[in-house]
C-alpha cells in the first residue's frame, strides 16, 4: 500500500539541480553569502514583492534573529495556535509571550482581543498567517500605530500570497518566511526575514554570521544562520516551478472543497476576500456532535489506510511541557476548541485527484456509519 503523507517536498528534476550546482565545483565557494545566495535574494525580493530581504538557513532563525535585530524588551502579543517556532523565538529572545485568542473561522489572531492584552511592557505583536489565511492586517496596523508597537508576522505559511495586490511580506515592520522542505517553496531548509527599515539589513547580515562586523570587530552576540550555496541552488530551481505548483495545489483544494461541500460537521477554511492564496494547507475542523465521530477517530482511521493527516496545530504552544503550566490556556478558549478538532489533510502538488477522492470517501463513510 502506498503511503500518503500530509505533504511531499517539491523537487526539481535531478538534471536541473546538477546544472545549477555545477559551477560550485569551479569556485569552491560553498557558503557565506556566495553568488547563488545573492542571486536568490534578488529573485525572491522581486517574487515576494518586498523592499528588503535577508536569507537564512531556516525560518526559525530568521524569526529569532529578526526579533533580536529589533532590540525588543518586554511582552510580545502572539498566538498559541502555531508551530513551536513562533513561541520559542519569542522566549529565546528573553521576551515574554502574551497569548491572544484566535478567530474560530480563519484561526488567525482575534484582533478584538489584542487591546485588552496591552500593558506598559508590550513592545510588539507577532501574529501568524496560519495555513496561509491572512490576518486582519488593517486592524493590527491600527492598533500597532496607536500604541507604538512593532509588528512582526510569522508568514511561514504564506509564500507567494498576495493581499490587495501586494506581497504579503510587505506588511508590518517585518515578515518571516520559511523555505523548509514541507513548505510551498523550499530550499531544503531555509527561510528569510523581509523588512522595511534598512537599518535591520546590516544588523541581520551581522547576526546571521556570529555578530562579526569585520575582521577585528565582533559587536553583536550573533548566531550562525547563513544559507549555503546548495540550499540557494535548490531555491533557484524550485522558484522556476513554484507558480505551476501553486496552480496544482489550487485544483486539489477545489476538489476537496467540492467533495466536502455542505457536509454537516466538517468546517473548511474560508476563501478570503482580496487574497491571492497559495493553497498551502487543507485544514478541516470536525464538530463531533454534528459529524458523529471525533477528529482523533478520523485521524486513526485514515492511518489504517496508510494516509497520514496531521493534527496541526495540536497541542497549543501555551500548553507545551517545556513551559511547565506557566500560561493559562483558559485565556485562549477558541484556540483550544479548534486545536482539539482540527485535522490537516494531505496536500501537495503531485497528490492525485483519485487520492483526494479516496481520502474524502474514507472520512465521509465514517459519518454514514454513525448515523
Ligand atoms: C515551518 C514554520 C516555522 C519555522 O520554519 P523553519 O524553516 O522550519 O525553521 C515557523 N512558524 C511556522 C508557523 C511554521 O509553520
Amino acid at each position: 500500500m502506498n503511503k500518503i503523507l500530509v505533504t511531499r517536498s517539491s523537487m526539481p528534476d535531478l538534471d536541473e539541480y546538477i546544472e545549477e550546482i555545477k559551477d560550485i565545483w569551479d569556485t569552491h565557494w560553498l557558503t557565506n553569502m556566495g553568488s547563488k545566495h545573492k542571486k536568490l535574494e534578488t529573485q525572491l525580493k522581486e517574487y515576494l514583492d518586498v523592499e528588503n530581504i535577508s536569507l537564512m538557513t531556516n525560518g526559525h532563525l530568521s524569526l529569532e534573529l529578526g526579533l533580536q535585530a529589533m532590540n525588543l524588551k518586554g511582552e510580545v502579543i502572539t498566538t498559541p495556535f502555531t508551530f513551536a517556532s513562533t513561541t520559542h523565538a519569542i522566549v529565546r529572545n528573553g521576551l515574554t509571550p502574551v497569548f491572544c485568542d484566535i478567530n474560530p473561522d480563519d484561526y488567525t489572531m482575534n484582533v478584538n482581543k489584542i487591546e485588552s492584552l496591552i500593558t506598559d511592557k508590550t513592545c510588539a505583536i507577532l501574529p501568524v498567517h496560519v495555513y496561509g489565511n491572512v490576518c486582519n492586517i488593517e486592524e493590527i496596523e491600527r492598533i500597532a500605530k496607536k500604541y507604538d508597537l512593532k509588528v512582526i508576522y510569522d508568514a511561514a505559511h504564506t509564500f507567494g500570497v498576495r493581499y490587495k495586490g501586494k506581497g504579503i511580506g510587505s506588511f508590518g515592520d517585518a515578515s518571516m518566511f520559511s523555505f523548509h522542505a514541507t513548505k510551498v517553496f523550499n530550499t531544503i531548509e531555509g527561510g528569510c526575514m523581509c523588512f522595511h527599515n534598512l537599518s535591520y539589513e546590516k544588523e541581520l547580515y551581522k547576526l546571521k554570521n556570529f555578530g562579526i562586523k569585520n575582521e577585528t570587530v565582533v559587536d553583536g552576540i550573533g548566531s550562525n544562520a547563513k544559507m549555503n550555496e546548495f540550499q540557494a541552488a535548490m531555491g533557484l530551481c524550485n522558484l522556476r516551478h513554484v507558480d505551476e505548483e501553486i496552480q496544482k495545489r489550487k485544483k486539489i483544494t477545489e476538489r476537496y472543497r467540492k467533495n466536502f461541500q455542505g457536509t454537516e460537521g466538517i468546517k473548511l477554511s474560508p476563501e478570503q476576500k482580496d487574497v491571492e492564496s497559495n493553497y498551502a494547507y487543507f485544514p478541516v475542523v470536525i464538530d463531533e456532535k454534528a459529524f458523529g465521530v471525533t477528529r482523533n477517530e478520523i485521524y486513526d482511521e485514515l492511518k489504517k489506510y496508510g494516509i497520514y493527516a496531521r493534527k496541526y496545530f495540536y497541542p497549543l504552544t501555551n500548553t507545551f511541557d517545556c513551559f511547565n503550566g506557566k500560561y493559562d490556556v483558559d485565556k485562549t478558549p477558541a484556540a483550544l476548541y479548534i486545536s482539539k478538532r482540527v485535522l490537516t489533510l494531505p496536500l501537495y502538488a503531485d497528490l492525485l485527484m483519485d487520492e483526494v477522492d479516496r481520502i474524502c470517501e474514507i472520512i465521509l463513510s465514517m459519518r454514514k456509519r454513525e448515523l
